[in-house]
């Protein structure tokens, strides 16, 4: 589906997961083409891409960037088998290059910490060794690759008449990075803000500074930019972006005031907040809360 003349969004399957699909971004050029985000590594997903591009008239040969918002498998675990086809050039900031080895690769000590932290988050000692390989299961949807053109934020990535500055937008990955094409007024972004969900904001082994504050700060660096069109890594195009970023702030401030009502007095272990919240309006903390080395998707 072209979105404006020059940008297609394709939709690559993610089954059995609740998002259903991908949202990678083809941005094309007579001087090489860009491509963000690209699904999880299966047979399927790689056809799908294939034939999505084959249908713009684009082969991997013609791609000169492979651009990823943050290394979560649905978003980056495809890249490593595209490599095999394409001499692109793969860009990820910096702090996402750091949790490839410990994640997918040689993860024994993050499988160590996640039980210290699961045992210091109250997680009973029976739960523990099911939460803590939880992730394990991604691992096969993984082709890890390194990045070629790791960025830290501020960079420029040129293909034809675009020219997309990278955004560092930590909060629901440190090292998540958003696109940001000045001239066509269109901003590429990730998980980071969705038109009807919210990402998950996690504390884990791995989440680095102090996740929902940094969250709230990357959604204020994004909701002035003059921007008409968003493109989100799922769910559908939107335009709303001030009104988007309003309602998200409004439901954390939300949440942040049942969250301190329901401690209480007495300090609680997230285990124990969890469980004495259940069956009330906001019981799905859990959810939110999920303790997991890769951060969920
Ligand atoms: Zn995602
Ligand atoms: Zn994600």
């Amino acid at each position: 589906m072209e979105i404006i003349p020059g940008i297609h969004q394709l939709k690559v399957p993610i089954p059995d997961n609740p998002l259903g699909y991908l949202n990678s971004y083809l941005v094309k050029a007579e001087d090489g083409c860009l491509l963000i985000d690209t699904g999880w590594n299966t047979d399927e997903a790689f056809g799908s891409l294939a034939r999505q591009l084959g249908d713009e008239g684009v082969s991997f040969g013609d791609l000169k960037y492979i651009a990823i918002t943050h290394v979560h498998p649905d978003h980056y675990g495809l890249v490593g088998r595209l490599k095999q086809h394409t001499k692109a050039q793969l860009v990820i900031h910096e702090i996402e290059r750091s949790f490839l080895e410990s994640r997918y690769v040689h993860y024994d000590s993050l499988l160590d910490e996640m039980d210290q932290w699961l045992r210091i988050n109250g997680v009973p000692e029976a739960d523990r060794p099911q939460l803590q390989r939880a992730s394990m299961m991604v691992l096969g949807l993984v082709w890890v690759a390194t990045p070629d053109y790791p960025v830290r934020g501020g960079e420029h990535l040129r293909v034809g008449d675009f020219d997309f500055e990278i955004i560092w937008t930590p909060g629901h990955s440190p090292g998540h990075i958003c696109f940001y094409e000045r001239a066509h007024r269109v901003l590429v972004s990730g998980d980071h803000i969705l038109p009807t969900i919210t990402p998950n904001i996690s504390m884990h082994r791995q989440s680095m500074g102090n996740p929902l504050p940094d969250y709230l700060d990357s959604l204020r660096a994004v909701a002035a930019l003059p921007v008409d069109v968003v493109l989100p890594a799922h769910e559908h195009v939107f335009h709303d972006l001030p009104e988007r970023v309003q309602e998200i702030h409004e439901h954390h401030a939300e949440r942040k005031r049942h969250i301190v009502k329901a401690i209480g007095a007495e300090s609680k272990t997230a285990t124990r907040l969890r469980r004495t919240s259940r069956g009330r309006q906001w019981g799905c903390l859990g959810k939110s809360c999920r303790l997991t080395p890769s951060g969920g998707q």
